[in-house]
């Protein structure tokens, strides 16, 4: 882990590895992707990606990656899962394959495809708590939402009921995309949230 700068990693097993580089290259991080369990040792945080949640948790196994990955989330290393990535770091899902194993970094139940086959996917404007400056565009795609979420987790936005952006501590997880949005104020909050983190 470095002194100052911070190294932000992307998981890049599947998915849109690709927008996160770039939307955080664009705020002056470096950020790698990651595919090895040695690439994990020096990097300050990391993005989950979306993409498709039961395809990234099985790789995690193929790459041997998920004790490694478990063990610096346990150890406080911040997160930001977006839309599979939600589902990859909740502690449960519903509607998963049955043997689909999130990280459980989160105490959340995610509902996998929750807004169903009419609104699939859809775009809107979102009110995120914490992010100033108005409400941001929010692109929904086969999105899941937070069916519980712990007693402890902070629920930063909805649609309707249901909670679509939470935190807990260091890890945040939205069901929608930032990444592919072109407003990177989800992005600088898990900045923000990887500089003040605990072992810096
Ligand atoms: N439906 C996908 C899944 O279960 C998530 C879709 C997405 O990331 N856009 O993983």
């Amino acid at each position: 882990m470095s002194a100052a700068e911070p190294v932000i990693g992307v998981l890049a097993l599947q998915g849109d590895v690709r927008e996160h580089l770039i939307t955080l290259a664009g705020l002056g991080v470096t950020a790698r992707p990651i595919r090895r369990p040695r690439e994990l040792v020096d990097i300050d945080g990391i993005v989950i990606p979306g993409g498709e949640s039961t395809t990234i948790c099985r790789l995690l196994d193929v790459f041997d990656l998920r004790d490694p990955l478990s063990k610096r989330l346990g150890e406080g290393m911040p997160a930001f899962g977006s839309c599979a990535g939600m589902i990859v770091l909740a502690t449960s899902i519903l509607d998963g394959r049955p043997d689909q194993l999130p990280l459980a970094a989160i105490d959340i139940v995610v509902r996998r495809n929750a807004f169903g086959r009419q609104v699939d996917s859809f775009e809107t404007d979102l009110a995120v708590e914490g992010i100033s400056g108005g409400s941001m565009p929010a692109v929904f795609i086969r999105a899941p939402w937070v069916e519980r979420a712990g007693r402890d987790v902070q629920v930063l936005a909805r649609v309707g009921e249901h909670p679509v952006a939470v935190r807990h501590r260091s890890v945040l997880a939205t069901s929608f995309h930032p990444e592919v949005s072109g407003d990177d104020r989800l992005h600088r909050l898990f900045l923000d949230m990887v500089i003040t983190a605990d072992g810096r």
